[in-house]
């Protein structure tokens, strides 16, 4: 395609955004008005080669969708799990994706010859959130999923700290006494909230173990009314450490325990209500006021990675031959 929608009078073309997920990549492309025109899914690989080789598919497979040349694209933008090195492009750790350390942005740039750039995927996730939220000034995005993790954005842009830790809340440590996490401390935000966790202590079988849980809850069953308490309390407890340092405006909760919709969000702010009740210090800053769900669905992850992948600088592009 090479006409209007592709690029426009400045010259700015097609921003790509992808998501890449354990098990699934989402992408969209967004005009240079900033719509989006295009969304597919396609399925992640297992280990550094696949990875690649879905990326490439991923954006092959949208520019046909779309009716786009891969010419017509600016750049890609990519939210993966793990430890990102923005600048280099490099991704380390994504053990949910089998990927150790890949220089993810050179191996994509090679293969498709557009400039790529890499992020962590809940800080894209949470630059989407923020533009699509409409929020200006300070936000934070808090991702529950398999793993419990915060990105800040202030004036639209990602705050990374002196090492890119900032948002970390998941390894808060709020119960010393309490579940061993995965990164060797006991009672973190994460094992309060994080679905992996809550699925690990209920232990019995099925697809959507949170979803069970909530269910057997409300059917009165002991654990799972303890498991479905500490979600809430964790949540909260996650809002309350990002307002209380960031002192961010809205608190905007995405990931994958969000398809649970409002029986999650009732849950974290009643459990809000609740902390902030002996305390007027607390009551004053409503925090129950400042949350918000993202809907189910939401492309705010694409759309972040897209934002990402825009940021790059003319600067920066070179051609590959
Ligand atoms: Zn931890």
């Amino acid at each position: 395609m090479s006409d209007a929608r592709a690029a426009d009078p400045a010259g700015r073309r097609i921003r790509v955004g992808l998501d890449v997920g354990g098990t699934k990549i989402d992408a969209v492309a967004v005009d240079p008005s900033g719509e989006i025109i295009g969304r597919l899914r396609r399925v992640t690989g297992w280990g550094d080669d696949a990875v690649v080789e879905s990326i490439v598919t991923a954006v092959s497979g949208l520019a046909d969708e779309v009716g786009l040349s891969l010419s017509d694209i600016g750049s890609v933008g990519i939210g993966i799990p793990g430890l990102v090195d923005a600048d280099a492009g490099r991704v380390d750790h994504a053990v949910n994706l089998g990927v150790e350390s890949l220089d993810l942005a050179d191996r994509a740039e090679q293969a498709l010859g557009m400039p790529f750039r890499v992020e962590n995927d809940v800080k894209a996730a949470a630059l989407g959130a923020a533009a699509l939220s409409g929020v200006t000034g300070s936000m934070a995005y808090l991702n529950l999923g398999t793993g419990v993790a915060a990105g800040i954005v202030i004036d639209g842009r990602i705050w990374r700290g002196a090492r890119g830790t900032a948002g970390e809340v998941g390894h808060l440590s709020v119960d010393p006494k309490g579940r061993l996490c995965g990164c060797g401390q006991h009672g973190c935000v994460e094992t309060f909230c994080g679905g992996g966790a809550l699925a690990k202590a209920w232990g019995r079988p099925g697809a959507l173990p949170i979803r069970d849980i909530f269910d057997a809850a409300d059917a009165g069953d002991p654990l799972a009314l303890a498991l479905r308490e500490d979600l809430f309390h964790g949540a909260a407890a996650a809002v309350r450490v990002l307002v209380l340092s960031a002192d961010v405006e809205t608190v905007v909760i995405g990931g994958g325990l969000t398809a649970l919709g409002d029986r999650l969000e009732a849950g974290v702010r009643a459990a809000l209500h609740a902390g902030a009740d002996a305390s007027p210090f607390m009551r004053s800053l409503r925090l129950d006021e400042r949350i918000e769900l993202l809907p189910a669905g939401s492309p705010a992850a694409a759309f972040g990675a897209a934002l990402v992948g825009a940021s790059i600088t003319e600067k920066e592009i070179v051609p590959h031959g």
